[in-house]
């Protein structure tokens, strides 16, 4: 058994490397590093917890991980990166149910955990962190089945809003946090439950009333989430290693939701808060599908791109659907042996999850340094011939720009309008996620090329040979 300085230098090693897995997880280029280094400070950190002298059954914890191993490495090989969002939201609940679980137990039995006072009751600050790791687990576990249950599409996407809702959130709020604060003081088992019942409740109905365009931040709050009712674990165990990965999972995923509600002018406290302002993301009203489009085929495309200097690709969530990265990989390679300057637009909520669209570019080898953030590319397009917008929409919708009644508007979006041509790759004229006619589509300058992402790129290399 480690001396319990070598046990601290250990996580302590195991931390470093689960913080450089966040550095590297920040570019597509250090990513494949940055997991390497995650893995080895989860197994450092696991290695070293299985051998403290708490640990003394072997047999439930290797089946455990035997199981969940196995669960995990099927569902990794099985699930289509388009069912992403939903299986990282599953995961986290996961996380909250655990944390559920450790402080039901350890209410039931704090001297097994080592957190009782010299009468056998708990100690104050134990009540305080069960009081915690309990209703930040249980919003979690209920929050994210909601979720998921919206991604997969067992549950509808659209908003449910009811009169009332948000003073009845903060009224079970109150409600909750008061039992906590009456559990703290008399350790009673009813105000106990009674603060895990309403926290199950009020995860359910924080998610409810998201829909839509709001979606991608739920799920990265959410990992936010799941991070602190892990630290909370850790603080009912006494161990130091789980307050640290838990903390930045906590810390990174509150970042990253800041970042996605930047990206689609979301504030982040009435996400938080649970769809105040989400009311009118994805209302989406109806879509006309009776206007005139300009619709060409895949030769017409062949030719406006290799009589083209500057393309610019704007992929979407289609192309992930259709798997459509390969056969574009082959396009764009052919196009620039032609000799045409091709580069890749990425918005920061293209797809169904943050980094959707560079993930599956690095798949399929597309050189990182011609794919482009937002940020960095959107003054390009009025110099460009020529914009191809591959199962994209809701993140080239000029209505974000200029229509201060659409639910989307104020979200930064790609500036496809300005170039000389646009190509819209995409099957009808159905709208994107948030249920939004796209003025694109009827603009003179567009071409609607009415395919499958990968039948359509597959059709146009054929047209330029
Ligand atoms: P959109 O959802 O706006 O549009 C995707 C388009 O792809 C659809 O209009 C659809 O049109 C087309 N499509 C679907 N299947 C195919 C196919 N096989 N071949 C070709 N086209 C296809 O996607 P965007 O990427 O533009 O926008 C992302 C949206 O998703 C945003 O609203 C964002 O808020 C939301 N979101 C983003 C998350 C994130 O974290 N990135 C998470 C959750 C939601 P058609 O049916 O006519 O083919």
């Amino acid at each position: 058994m480690l001396s319990a300085n070598l046990v601290a230098l250990c996580y302590l090693g195991a931390s470093v490397l689960l913080i450089l897995a966040l550095k590297g997880l920040s570019s597509p280029e250090s990513a494949r590093r940055g997991n390497l280094y995650g893995v080895a400070g989860m197994a450092l950190a696991v290695v070293v917890t299985l051998q403290l002298e708490v640990v003394q059954n072997y047999v439930w914890i290797a089946v455990a991980m035997a199981v969940g191993g196995l669960i995990g490495g099927v569902a990794a090989r099985k699930v289509p990166m388009t069912h992403m969002p939903q299986t990282v939201a599953f995961m986290h609940s996961l996380v909250g149910l655990a944390a559920v679980l450790i402080a039901v137990s350890a209410f039931y039995n704090p001297i097994a955990y080592g957190i009782a006072d010299a009468s056998g009751g708990l100690r104050l600050a134990s009540r305080i962190e069960l009081f915690l790791g309990t209703f930040i687990g249980a919003i979690t576990f209920t929050a994210s089945l909601i979720a998921f249950g919206k991604l997969q599409g067992l549950l509808s996407g659209r908003p449910l809003v009811f009169t009332g809702q948000h003073w009845l959130n903060l009224a079970l709020g109150l409600v909750m946090i008061g039992s906590g604060v009456v559990f703290c003081i008399t350790q009673g088992w009813v105000p106990f439950l009674l603060m895990l019942a309403i926290a199950l409740v009020l995860g359910v109905l924080l998610i409810v009333p998201i829909g839509g365009a709001d979606m991608p931040v739920i799920v990265s709050m959410l990992n936010s989430y799941s991070g602190w009712a892990a630290a909370g674990i850790g603080f009912t165990l006494g161990n130091n290693m789980l307050i640290i990965a838990g903390a930045l999972v906590g810390s990174s995923g509150a970042i990253l939701s800041y970042i996605m509600c930047r990206a689609m002018n979301r504030s982040l406290l009435n996400v938080l808060l649970g769809g105040f302002g989400g009311e009118t993301a994805a209302a989406g009203g109806p879509v006309r599908t009776d206007r005139p489009v300009k619709a060409g085929s895949a030769e017409d495309a062949a030719f406006l791109l290799k009589n083209a200097r500057r393309v610019i690709i704007v992929p979407g969530y289609g192309l992930a659907v259709a798997r459509a990265q390969h056969a574009l990989k082959e396009l764009v390679d052919r196009l620039v042996g032609l000799g045409v300057d091709v580069k890749f637009a990425i918005h920061p909520v293209a797809g169904r999850m943050p980094g959707h669209m560079n993930v599956l570019l690095a798949e399929a080898d597309v050189p990182y340094d011609i794919v482009h953030e937002m940020d960095e590319i959107n003054a390009e397009f009025a110099d460009t011939d020529v914009a191809v917008v591959i199962g994209a929409n809701d993140v080239t919708n000029p209505a974000a720009r200029n229509d201060p009644s659409s639910p989307i508007y104020g979200m930064p979006v790609l500036d496809v309008a300005k170039a000389q041509h646009i190509i819209f790759i995409k099957r009808s004229l159905s709208p994107g996620y948030a249920g939004l006619d796209n003025e694109l589509f009827y603009m003179d300058k567009t071409m609607m090329l009415f395919d499958d992402a990968k039948k359509a790129c597959e059709a146009i290399l054929q047209s330029l040979d």
